[in-house]
């Protein structure tokens, strides 16, 4: 790792006593500390993201079409034709690209 060799240069330096090529190693350290900083804020990012996505894979509630952690139950009504078997029919959204699906769903008991 490039901060590890400029960190160990800097040392170095430090037991020679030379003052203008330490500070010149000091300037680089800190560029590559605040370029590790803005790699460790994309690298947040994305494993929230991540975390998001695999959440949504776990409850089951990706939207089919956009895989996005907004697919959710619109509506629940008996359904139009197997109502009298207990069937309910489930209508899903999602909240981000609009795709819409129906479910037949059998409640416990039936
Ligand atoms: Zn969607």
């Amino acid at each position: 790792m490039a901060i590890l060799d400029t960190a160990k240069t800097i040392a170095e330096l430090a037991k020679k006593g030379m003052t203008v090529e330490l500070q010149e190693k000091i300037v680089e350290l800190r560029e590559e500390v605040i370029a590790l900083k803005e790699e460790n804020v994309q690298l947040r990012e994305e494993n929230l993201q991540l975390k998001q996505q695999l959440n949504g894979y776990a409850k089951g509630n990706l939207c089919p079409k956009c895989k996005k952690d907004t697919w959710q139950l619109e509506e629940s009504k008996p359904h139009p034709i197997m109502q009298d078997m207990g069937i309910i029919l489930r209508t899903y959204k999602c909240s981000q690209c609009g795709f819409s699906e129906e479910y037949d769903y059998t409640p416990k008991g039936h």
